[in-house]
């Protein structure tokens, strides 16, 4: 094989993007405005939801959904530690108290049959993560939490679009938090939105990502507004550019064609990695469409002479730039001093030892998806443990 670079992610911009973008900065007006309004009236419509308040990030979404609905010190959240550290950290930041469930191993994604006996009088929300944009088992966790009165706050990172029972993930919990960070499926740059149907709910956090204040600063810029403002709220700063909107609306118009892609993408790693014994592929239940976000394999270690970290090295010297997705949040000092061990969510341990997020991205060709595979295969055709 002749040696060739194939990158983990490159964000897929066309001249769409960059004109749009250039539309917005000649237009003289560079931060919240028509733009993002537009933007979230079109994501809005797509998801068949009744309000999305775009913000500059996916954490600040998670963030703004626990401030809001006032959950604070005292209460519990419940989550697991296969996530990004910003899942578990807004949990904290809100006062809460994170409380771990374990995974499923297949999915990667919470174990629902573990939830019940996390629930204490102070659990007030579950926070699911949708891993790889694959949807949780969403029937068992509305069920849960009607049950006990409890929140559905789910990070949709991952998810944009997913669907579980032919039901868009946006239209279930009672907010759903996405991420348009650069290696996300819609990229701004930085940025994320919040979907919800309860209106009030999205008024309060479109107030709370500005400051505060009760009108959004364009309206009291443009003529029909005027310079007066009130501060009704402990506000923060995590307000949504109609530079990222910009790069938002054209991406939202391109995202089902690179959805397509990706699904290509996906099949093409199926047909060539299939009956690997040393490998195992994605699963993905039959009620659910995950939105392709990540396409993570896992080593069966049992069968192999080396273990991950030296198989990404391997495929690193053969150019190949992959990912693990995610370190446990327990693993992390920080988590280590507030007194997580390791040992404490097996099933989450045992899935990151053997995890590998390969090279995925729309753009990706036949020969690059080829590439990776033959780099694979060769590691393990040299590495296959003689039994
Ligand atoms: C990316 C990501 C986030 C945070 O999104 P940002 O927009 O980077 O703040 C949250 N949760 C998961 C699972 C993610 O992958």
């Amino acid at each position: 094989m002749e040696y060739r670079e194939i990158p983990f992610f490159k964000p897929y911009i066309t001249d769409a993007e960059i004109k749009e973008v250039e539309d917005t900065l000649r237009s003289g007006w560079l931060t919240l405005g028509p733009k993002t309004k537009a933007f979230e009236k079109m994501l809005a419509d797509f998801l068949g939801v009744k309000d999305i308040v775009a913000l500059n990030s996916g954490t600040a979404a998670l963030h703004l959904s626990l401030v809001a609905l006032d959950i604070k010190e005292g209460d519990e959240v419940i989550t697991t530690p296969y996530t990004f550290v910003s899942t578990v950290a807004v949990i904290i930041q809100s006062g809460a108290k994170p409380v771990f469930v374990d995974i499923e191993p297949s999915t990667m994604n919470i174990d629902v049959s573990l939830i019940e006996e996390k629930i204490t009088e102070r659990t007030k929300a579950i926070m699911p993560v949708h891993i790889a944009g694959q949807p949780c088992d969403m029937d068992e966790i509305t069920e849960i939490a009607r049950k006990y009165k409890l929140f559905v706050l789910e990070d949709a990172a991952h998810a944009l679009p997913a669907y579980y029972k032919g039901k868009v993930i946006g239209t279930i919990g009672h907010t759903t938090s996405f991420s348009f960070y650069a290696t996300k499926n819609l990229v701004t740059g930085e940025g994320g939105a919040l979907a919800t149907d309860d209106v009030d709910l999205a008024e309060k956090i479109r107030a709370l990502s500005l400051h505060g204040i009760s009108k959004d600063a364009w309206k009291r810029y443009t003529s029909s507004g005027s310079w007066y403002y009130e501060v009704i709220h402990l506000g923060f700063k995590y307000n949504f550019t109609d530079i990222q909107a910009s790069l938002g609306i054209v991406q939202l118009q391109r995202l089902q064609e690179m959805q397509k892609m990706r699904r290509h993408v996906a099949e093409m790693y199926y047909n060539m990695l299939s009956d690997i014994e040393e490998i195992e592929l994605p699963f993905v239940k039959e009620d659910r469409e995950t939105a392709w976000h990540l396409f993570i394999i896992k080593l069966n270690l049992h069968k192999l002479n080396i273990g991950r970290n030296e198989f990404i090295d391997r495929l690193s010297e053969k150019g190949v730039k992959t990912s693990v997705h995610f370190i446990p949040v327990h693993y992390h000092p920080y988590y280590q001093k507030m007194g997580y061990r390791k040992g404490m969510y097996p099933m989450a341990e045992a899935v990151y030892r053997r995890s590998i997020s390969l090279p995925f991205y729309p753009q990706m060709t036949e020969d690059d998806v080829r590439y990776v595979a033959n780099s694979i295969k060769d590691i393990i055709s040299k590495e296959r443990l003689k039994v």
